[in-house]
C-alpha cells in the first residue's frame, strides 16, 4: 500500500544521514522525491519505492492536523 506523503511533511527514516540526523523535509513528491535534511539542509533525491522501505515515522504538516 502506497503510503501518504506529501509536501512539508516531515518524515523519520531508519537509516540516518551521514550527519547523524533521521529527519528530513519533504520538497517533491512524484516517482522520485526530494527530501532536505533536517540536520545538515543536504538535499537528497529518492526514489518512492526505496523510501517507503526506509520510513520509520510520517509527520503531518501542522496545519493539516485538526
Ligand atoms: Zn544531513
Amino acid at each position: 500500500m502506497p503510503l501518504e506523503i506529501n509536501v512539508g511533511d516531515t518524515l523519520e527514516l531508519k537509516k540516518q544521514h551521514p550527519c547523524g540526523s533521521k529527519t528530513f523535509l519533504v520538497m517533491r513528491t512524484g516517482m522520485d522525491f526530494r527530501l532536505t535534511c533536517q540536520g545538515c539542509n543536504a538535499q537528497i533525491w529518492i526514489a518512492r519505492k526505496d523510501l517507503e522501505k526506509r520510513v520509520r515515522k510520517i509527520s503531518k504538516k501542522e496545519q493539516d492536523i485538526k
